[in-house]
């Protein structure tokens, strides 16, 4: 059976590109193919109309005020927490702490709940997948706190070893912390297993959730995961949100991680009382229209379906990885058995970036380099690669005219 024959929605997809207003622009005279989805995703309309509507409606400060503005603001920031709450499952709003993206989420695990309560010779395991995200907070809480950072190895085809493991965890292990999917190599980690073994240690694990929230269903407490950070701008809302989700009893111990307004009680100058969650952790004004946008862009999810976005992505992605594989001098860096829409590789002796220049030129935008991380690249010994990453508004045609493109631009490099 072809990929063409067993394609059957080209209607809805017709209909979900007409969502997205950027996908009509032209780049250097031809049609945009945006392949650049793990880096950020392209906004729907509702997410657009929702910036303008805060702008012209609501535009307050959130939380202190008693005018309605301030209340309109406040109802459809708090709307955006429960939304996010219910979209992974987590069993309380109050669990949902807005932050700026993953990296923030990340570092007020690593400087509220590492800081507070790993002691010297305690270790934390991380794995050779992570983005630079996911490895410097924790890189600089172990030098300050004297602690030990462990990593999980990989094979040759970008999948974690878990009998490595196993045998790196330990009662010294206090946090596990991996992401779900990786942004360089696709591969798609096995992370309920991860988690349950941490558990049976006393571990605490903490989920980068980046490149997973836009691709997969994702349930908190099926998972059981201790924390779950993700980017608001990876799944179709604005840059400059994003959000940590903890277990209760968790951040409810963990002191603040900024201090400021909205994260106190009261404050007198001989002492602070700090606020419950989630404003605890929410010191200072947030971003407050990019929060609002995470409820639009969690519905707009919701009206394609995951059932459609998973099977649609993993379309295009046997597609053009089966179509790739069929050029001279490509290698596709990342093969694990499960992976997401990201397909990475080289070709040889010509440098990632001189292919990224050419497509652009024809109209397609792919990354390239070292994706924010750089030990990936060490491990596979190259600079970089050209990363091609899907999501469902992208097309079997687009992959074809990327195809075409990518062979002109190996032949001009010649
Ligand atoms: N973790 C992963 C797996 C990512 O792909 C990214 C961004 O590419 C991040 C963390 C950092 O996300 P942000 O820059 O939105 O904080």
């Amino acid at each position: 059976m072809t990929f063409q024959a067993v394609y059957t929605s080209e209607e809805k997809i017709k209909e979900i590109r007409n969502q997205f207003p950027i996908l009509k622009e032209k780049i250097n005279g031809k049609p945009l193919i945006y392949f650049d989805n793990a880096a950020t995703t392209q906004k729907p309309q509702t997410v657009i109309d929702a910036i303008v509507n805060y702008y012209s409606h609501q535009n307050a400060n959130i939380h202190r005020g008693v005018h309605t503005l301030s209340q309109k603001a406040t109802d459809a920031y708090e709307y955006a927490r429960k939304k996010v709450a219910t979209f992974i499952n987590a069993p309380k709003s109050e669990q949902i702490i807005f932050t700026r993206g993953t990296t923030e989420s990340i570092n007020l695990v690593a400087f509220s709940y590492a800081r507070a309560f790993l002691n010297e010779g305690d270790e934390i395991i991380i794995s050779a997948l992570e983005h630079h995200s996911n490895i410097v907070p924790w890189q600089m809480v172990c030098e300050e706190k004297n602690l030990q950072l462990k990593v999980i190895p990989i094979n040759d085809k970008g999948e974690l070893l878990m009998d490595a493991y196993e045998s790196l965890l330990s009662n010294k292990t206090k946090i596990v912390a991996v992401n779900h999917i990786s942004n360089a190599l696709g591969t798609i980690n096995p992370i309920k297993t991860i988690i349950s073994k941490a558990h049976a240690f006393g571990a605490v694990v903490l989920i980068d959730g980046a490149q997973s929230v836009s691709h997969l269903k994702i349930d908190v407490q099926t998972l059981n995961c201790d924390f779950f950070a993700f980017s608001g701008h990876k799944m179709f809302a604005s840059t400059g949100v994003g959000v940590l989700y903890g277990k209760e009893e968790l951040l409810n111990k963990m002191p603040p991680f900024m201090g400021g307004g909205d994260m106190i009680k009261t404050v007198t100058f001989e002492k602070t009382e700090y606020n419950e969650l989630p404003h605890k952790f929410e010191a200072g004004t947030p971003h407050i229209e990019a929060g609002i946008t995470i409820a639009n862009a969690i519905e707009y999810i919701e009206s394609v379906g995951f059932e459609f976005i998973m099977e649609h992505e993993q379309h295009l992605l046997q597609y053009a990885t089966q179509k790739i594989s069929e050029i001279e001098r490509i290698k596709i860096i990342g093969t694990a058995a499960h992976k997401a829409s990201v397909l990475s590789f080289i070709v040889q002796e010509i440098h990632p970036y001189d292919i990224g220049v050419l497509l652009d030129k024809m109209g397609i935008a792919v990354r390239t380099g070292h994706h924010c991380t750089q030990p990936i690249m060490d491990r596979f010994c190259i600079p970089g690669t050209v990363r091609a990453s899907f999501a469902f508004y992208n097309t079997l045609e687009e992959i074809d005219i990327f195809i075409e493109s990518l062979k002109k631009a190996i032949a001009m490099l010649k």
